[in-house]
């Protein structure tokens, strides 16, 4: 256990961070994986031993300081050290048009996909720092370049993401620590299940490809980006959509 690497992902009970997870630990990181319920977690704790997986799960409420502090310190305890890769993955949708938009769900929406990467950057970074290496990824999403009718909170939330690795990105590049974004198209997921048959298909007709995509693919790009053969790439968004944007 000494010698591996560890890999906080956030959210990771389901969909793209349990992808993310298999494919880190597929790459000999030791996993901390966060869910928000007892029975999430415990699902997770129950996916890391089925698959032989390395790790523990936590729960984790990322809108709460005190929830990222006790995740801080927990990982800390458990595996004598601190994470060498955070994945910024955890995140919610609460779509409407914004005249029908309610207080709630702007400022769920922002302080769950945003507010926590400024709390959670600041408590991991420090031993990165003092390590001087580390990695930062991202989950922000196609709409962040598109926009979406529907979705003002959240594509703020995820537009903001990029500016804010943009900028750490230049803060901490001389510590050896890489700050990225991997930007999923549409991706089969809880989250997209949310939307009607009908919505699916007008998606699928406007990606390229003529599909959605998988969890997987998103998890190979971050296991890319966690590797040292991303070291020189810092501050960079890698788009996986299916052609649905191109830059
Ligand atoms: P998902 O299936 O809905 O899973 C969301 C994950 O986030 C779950 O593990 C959930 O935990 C966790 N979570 C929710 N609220 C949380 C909170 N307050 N604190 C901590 N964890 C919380 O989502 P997904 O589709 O895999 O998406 C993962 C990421 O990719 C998100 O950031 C999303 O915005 C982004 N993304 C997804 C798509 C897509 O097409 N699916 C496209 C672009 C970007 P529980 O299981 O305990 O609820």
């Amino acid at each position: 256990m000494k010698n591996k690497k560890i890999a906080l992902i956030t959210g990771a009970t389901r969909g793209i961070g349990l992808a993310i997870a298999k494919e880190l630990a597929n790459d000999g990181f030791l996993i901390a994986g966060t869910g928000t319920s007892q029975q999430s977690t415990d699902g997770l704790r129950e996916e890391l031993k089925s698959n032989n997986i390395e790790g523990s799960a936590y729960i984790l409420d990322i809108t709460d300081e005190h929830s990222i502090e006790k995740l801080y310190s927990d990982i800390n305890k458990d595996f004598s050290e601190t994470p060498d890769v955070v994945v910024n993955n955890a995140g919610i949708t609460n779509d409407n048009l914004l005249i029908r938009m309610s207080d709630d769900q702007w400022f769920k929406t922002i302080n769950t996909n945003l507010n926590s990467l400024y709390t959670i950057s600041k408590i991991f970074l420090k031993p990165m720092i003092k390590k001087r290496k580390g990695r930062i990824i991202c989950i922000s999403s196609v709409v962040a370049n598109t926009g979406n009718a529907g979705q003002t909170n959240y594509v703020t939330t995820k537009s903001g993401m990029i500016g804010f690795c943009k900028s750490l990105a230049r803060e901490v590049a001389t510590r050896g620590i890489t700050v990225n974004c991997v930007s999923p198209g549409f991706i089969t997921t809880d989250m997209t299940d949310k939307l009607s048959d009908a919505q699916k298909e007008q998606i699928s007709k406007d990606i390229p490809m003529s599909k959605m995509g998988v969890a997987a693919d998103i998890a190979y790009a971050v296991a890319f980006l966690a590797s040292e053969k991303a070291e020189y790439i810092t501050g960079e968004t890698i788009h996986v959509n299916g052609g649905l944007y191109m830059q």
